[in-house]
């Protein structure tokens, strides 16, 4: 099994380095040929307007759309979440989304104060105790529409949620050398891809 992270900016090589650590095949996509034969896309966090536009530039936003028709899960963690969501409030004017999971993610939503902050989260299939989750300038995901499960709560706020093989994150699970988010996510979605 091989899943790709997407390298065009952000924080990447931690997801491989997780991937690696869990005996998976992790490719770096820098161009969307790579995403062929993957059965799971990570979109890492990062700067959303900065990922989006290379995604442009390389031409992304058709390919990952149809791989994922095709059966690829993804997972966006933090500014890969805003790269999935149907709607961002506080996006950048013309800032452009994959638009694939049906949830509304605020950008930047926990302000200045609380920009970075660290937070223990029950995640749901997580097992053996919460887990760390490391919020960085991170969005919040603000509603979720009707097949969209919330799988974690920081607070009131949405930290995670699951639309069938999409998976989106507002922190960083690749920061705590903690993988079972990953395992999850290699194991309940890629793992059964159809592709
Ligand atoms: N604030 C960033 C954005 O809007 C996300 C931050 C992150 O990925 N850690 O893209």
């Amino acid at each position: 099994m091989k899943v790709g992270v997407l390298a065009l900016q952000g924080a990447f090589r931690e997801h491989i380095v997780a991937l690696e650590a869990l005996g998976v095949g992790a490719v770096a996509v820098r161009l969307p040929e790579q995403l062929d034969g993957c059965s799971g896309l990570i979109i890492p966090g990062g700067e959303s307007t900065a990922i989006g536009k290379l995604m442009d530039t390389y031409g992304f936003y058709g390919p990952i759309s149809a791989r994922h028709a095709e059966g690829m899960a993804i997972w966006g963690t933090c500014a890969g979440a805003i790269l999935l969501a149907s709607t961002v409030l506080d996006a950048l004017p013309g800032q452009r989304t994959l638009e694939l999971m049906d949830i509304t993610v605020r950008r930047n939503a926990y302000g200045r104060q609380a920009a970075s902050f660290e937070a223990e989260l029950d995640v749901a299939g997580i097992e053996d105790g919460p887990f760390t989750g490391v919020f960085i300038r991170a969005p919040w995901i603000e509603s979720v529409g009707e097949g969209v499960e919330v799988i974690a709560r920081q607070g009131d706020r949405i930290a995670a949620a699951r639309q069938g093989d999409l998976m989106a994150t507002t922190f960083h699970p690749e920061l705590t050398g903690d993988v079972r988010i990953h395992r999850l996510f290699v194991e309940r979605f890629a793992g059964v891809a159809r592709a």
